[in-house]
């Protein structure tokens, strides 16, 4: 993958377990894995917790995680968050004995502490349970046991309140090891991102930033701005004079407005530049702010600034 994509950087890869409940239609799970049907040509396939390792193994990511079942998180049934759940668990075990066997034995060494060192791709397990707190606690509980490098926070942010999400997070923070990361999957807003790193999060991934960058709203130093309005076709500074990223250095509000007028698509690159490297920034901002204890302060100037985004 890192030669195919020319990147130098790390590179984390879903299992599709996610993947594969978006297509809810053409999924089947049963104890050996998830058959689905390709909705780009009608193939069918079979993931299975061995198989899922065995091809991050094959592209050469940096971060793998496990195949999983995500529930959608509106309303959801006990009884149907429970079947997942029992069966991510047992799927979680597979994934773990199947990465110790693909990553050469040496690579892996057990610390006093009980936690685990590798110099190869690293385990995340993924962390079910829906909007059920003592499902999530159970499903944090059981992951902490296995032998993986970090945790990820599944099957939220996919329609249940922000009471419930927040509830959820907790539940599973408060029963991770404190020394190894949880990242929160497929959450991005500002707002969004300091509220569970609040609640002890440090990773998050999202289609947000990019997405509304192709409709031309970015965020900025002072809040929000939609490039496509009028009031920006003449002004001559750039998008966020406080950002570093390539569009601010190079390119003013002006041009970047010209270019989303006439349909051309530099300009969903270059805005997504910009939010891709506003939200890394706040990351930033945010662990400065722990260190100094002015995390609140931040969260509380962000929640103005960004609210309703
Ligand atoms: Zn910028």
């Amino acid at each position: 993958l890192h030669k195919f994509m020319h990147w130098g950087g790390s590179i984390l890869t879903d299992s599709g377990g996610f993947q594969v409940y978006s297509l809810p239609k053409f999924r089947k799970i049963k104890e050996e894995g998830v058959t689905f049907q390709s909705h780009h040509d009608g193939s069918k396939h079979l993931f299975t917790p061995e198989n899922v390792i065995q091809f991050e193994s094959e592209i050469g990511s940096d971060i793998w995680t496990m195949l999983d079942v995500c529930i959608h998180a509106k309303n959801p049934s006990k009884h149907e968050a429970r079947e997942a759940l029992n069966i991510t668990k047992r799927w979680a075990e597979r994934a773990a004995k199947a990465y110790q066997q693909t990553v050469p034995e040496q690579h892996i060494t057990q610390n006093e502490d009980g936690s685990f060192t590798v110099g190869n791709s690293l385990l995340f397990g993924i962390i079910q349970g829906a909007i059920f707190p003592d499902l999530r606690k159970e499903a944090a509980l059981h992951m902490a046991s296995l032998p993986t490098h970090g945790y990820c926070i599944g099957g939220l942010s996919l329609g249940e309140t922000l009471e419930q999400m927040n509830e959820s997070v907790l539940a599973v923070t408060d029963n991770l090891p404190e020394g190894k990361p949880r990242y929160f999957m497929g959450l991005g807003t500002p707002v969004e991102i300091l509220n569970s790193i609040e609640r002890g999060v440090d990773m998050f991934d999202c289609v947000w930033p990019t997405r509304v960058a192709r409709n031309g709203m970015v965020m900025t130093s002072t809040g929000r701005v939609n490039i496509k309005n009028a009031e920006y076709r003449t002004q001559d500074i750039p998008l966020d004079a406080e950002c570093d990223c390539y569009t601010c250095r190079r390119y003013s509000r002006a041009y970047l407005c010209h270019l989303f007028r006439s349909a051309e698509l530099t300009s969903h690159r270059l805005l997504s530049i910009h939010n891709i490297r506003f939200l890394i920034r706040l990351a930033e901002r945010a662990r400065e702010a722990i260190k100094n204890g002015t995390f609140m302060q931040l969260k509380e100037e962000v929640i103005r600034k960004y609210q309703g985004n």
